[in-house]
């Protein structure tokens, strides 16, 4: 069982990344050349806005398999298949970090969660800037479109959820990011009902983004009232342990595959 932590998410205390500033388009290109020449498909992703973005090079095939916005920004024809480039100005430098969980799960089909950083399972600091990460990969998860990297992104969070402490507040920007019927309320929603103490839930200021934290306790109050209505026996298991290995907070669905199956 994990222990709630009042912590509130900082972020001007996460790391920020070293400015890489922009190398001259040739050397780009010859990077490129010699990539494909290999035999893979690569392109440059840019995140982040001018000088302070970082670049990465992304097998174009798997981010068009994973992701519907790259799929659509390097269809034929495009400016962007065109140079090979795409470019996420609109993300803040911070999400380097989650554009690297998204980098490293098209290769490996995993996000790694709490596993390793053994000093961050008990220390809330650390602890906390690992699920700002987790946190921030999903949102980039739905900036780009990808169902599969969510759904792994979601497996992180359980995983951290059953391993490490978990922050007070992580709903917030997950409720800011969602729609109502989005699996993730759920999963947010079962840490607040199976993890949490109810003093963590009196803790919670009613004034900070009110219509969000409105419609949080909402959910919370509904899924007490279904956990009430369960025997003593199905009250005692907790739905976020039963869930590991499976697909019970993931997207997509009875008619797609589980992006486990997609990885040999
Ligand atoms: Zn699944």
């Amino acid at each position: 069982m994990s222990l709630a932590i009042r912590t509130r998410r900082d972020r001007k205390k996460r790391p920020r990344y070293v400015d890489h500033g922009s190398p001259s388009l040739m050397l780009q290109m010859l990077t490129i050349f010699i990539l494909r020449s290999h035999g893979e498909n690569i392109i440059v992703v840019w995140v982040g806005r001018d000088t302070a973005a970082t670049k990465f090079y992304v097998d174009a095939d798997l981010a068009i398999q994973h992701s519907e916005f790259f799929s659509a920004a390097l269809k034929d024809g495009s400016k962007e298949a065109e140079e090979r480039t795409v470019r996420l100005p609109d993300l803040d430098e911070g999400m380097a970090a989650a554009f690297e969980d998204f980098h490293s799960f098209l290769s490996s089909g995993k996000v790694t969660s709490g596993e390793t950083d053994e000093s961050a399972k008990y220390d809330a600091e650390k602890g906390s800037e690992e699920w700002d990460r987790l946190v921030d990969s999903w949102i980039l998860g739905n900036v780009l479109v990808s169902g599969s990297f969510k759904d792994a992104v979601v497996d992180a969070m359980v995983h951290k959820t059953l391993t490490n402490s978990v922050p007070i507040d992580i709903h917030m920007d997950l409720y800011q990011n969602s729609s109502d019927s989005a699996p993730i309320r759920k999963l947010v929603v079962d840490i607040a009902v199976h993890i949490w103490y109810e003093e963590d839930i009196a803790t919670l200021d009613p004034d900070d983004e009110p219509k969000l934290q409105a419609k949080f306790l909402r959910d919370v109050a509904v899924a007490f009232h279904k956990v009430k209505q369960l025997s003593k026996a199905e009250q005692a298991k907790d739905p976020i342990e039963s869930s590991e290995g499976g697909c019970h907070y993931h997207e997509h669905g009875a008619d797609k595959p589980c992006y486990k199956t997609m990885f040999g």
